[in-house]
């Protein structure tokens, strides 16, 4: 927390807008217009989920339409995809950034075309772990096709791919406020959209699709999404920690590595090339269990047995039991980083002494 939450916690009770309505949200909404040099619309919602399935209605999406995601990723990428009706095909990682392989989104637009005799409607590529995706190629092989993106950047508020925030790159983009994210209103997203008229569509479809009448009339159906007034009052101060976070988090990935790379058989996640900026906000370890004689798994379980909490990575979508009938392009890269791979505490309120203390038990581990 910066301190400065309460204030405007308390401003919207004492001035009664304890509604998903009120200044806080136009506040909170400026606050990352201006954050986004002023280029983009924001509508806050109550969560990024929320967003990512108004960006995608927004694109068209409609049941028995197919939509690429990326494999890697936390369910909430692709779970909107199959509230719409449409179904998700499956795209793996590449190595070295562990996200969104443009090769195999190729490969998969045309065996779409030449098995469905349709294109798929969407891509949504991810910035995992807020590492950037290859936005470069992806746009290219999105163009050439007329697809368009939807860009989830729910991990990735302050990241950046050669010299652009992530989150400006898609036709749509996710933000997610979630409590674990790099900027927290406990829950709630936000949609990045390119025109006032498409942030104008996702507020009304928002909002229950309310027609512009005096009375209650609706002719198309909505969704209660809107972010409420007091968690936006959070997101309002929580932006004026927001580059302090993203500074203690790459300091964070950068001490981690110093201390760890040393060891073995461990590596961990780095910015591929000066292209590419992560927020780190969450440092990633990958461990060759042949040489460092430990796994993954066994370092997470085991450092919990002392209080420390790591992370699994996600698992991989199309591993996942209710997607495992759809289809999947990839050659295995995501599912070896999801098997030797976790997620080290990584909060920017961690201090050195913390971090010397989590390396030093896991150095314990390796050596005994
Ligand atoms: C957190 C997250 C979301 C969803 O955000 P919520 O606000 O939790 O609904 C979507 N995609 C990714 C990659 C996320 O990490």
């Amino acid at each position: 927390m910066s301190g400065k939450e309460k204030k405007f916690i308390n401003e919207a009770i004492s001035e009664n807008w304890v509604a998903p309505n009120g200044p806080n949200i136009t506040g909170f909404e400026n606050d990352l217009m201006n954050f986004f040099d002023n280029e983009k619309h924001i509508v806050a919602m109550n969560s990024g989920t929320a967003a990512i399935h108004l960006g995608l209605i927004q694109l068209g999406v409609k049941p028995g339409d197919e939509v690429i995601c990326q494999s890697f990723t936390f369910i909430a990428s692709a779970n909107p995809i199959t509230y719409i009706g449409a179904k998700p095909v499956f795209i793996d990682s590449d190595k070295d950034n562990w996200n969104m392989s443009p090769n195999y989104l190729r490969i998969a637009i045309e065996d779409r075309i030449a098995k469905t005799g349709k294109k798929p409607k969407a891509i949504i590529p991810v910035h995992i772990y807020g590492m950037p995706a290859k936005m470069d190629e992806i746009i290219a092989i999105a163009t050439e096709y007329e697809i368009p993106i939807l860009e989830d950047a729910a991990e990735a508020l302050g990241s950046v791919y050669k010299g652009q925030k992530c989150g400006t790159f898609g036709n749509f983009a996710c933000l997610s406020f979630n409590g674990n994210k790099i900027i927290t209103t406990s829950g709630g997203g936000a949609l990045v959209c390119n025109t006032a008229q498409d942030a104008q569509q996702a507020l009304y479809y928002a909002t229950q699709a309310r027609d512009k009448v005096t009375h209650y009339e609706h002719s198309q159906i909505g969704y209660n999404y809107r972010m409420s007034n007091i968690s936006a009052g959070i997101g309002r101060g929580q932006m004026f920690i927001l580059k302090k976070n993203i500074q203690r988090r790459k300091i964070i990935q950068k001490l981690y590595t110093k201390l760890l790379n040393e060891i073995p058989g461990f590596s961990v996640l780095q910015n591929p090339s000066e292209k590419f900026d992560s927020n780190f906000w969450l440092t990633c370890l990958m461990v060759d269990k042949d040489i460092a004689g430990i796994s993954a798994v066994d370092i997470c379980n085991k450092l919990s047995l002392n209080n420390i909490e790591c992370r699994h990575l996600w698992k991989p979508l199309h591993l996942q039991p209710v997607y495992k009938e759809s289809p999947y392009y990839g050659n295995g890269t995501c599912e070896k980083i999801f098997e030797n791979g976790l997620c080290l505490p990584s909060g920017a309120n961690l201090t050195d002494e913390d971090i010397f203390y989590v390396v030093n038990e896991i150095k314990n581990l390796v050596e005994n």
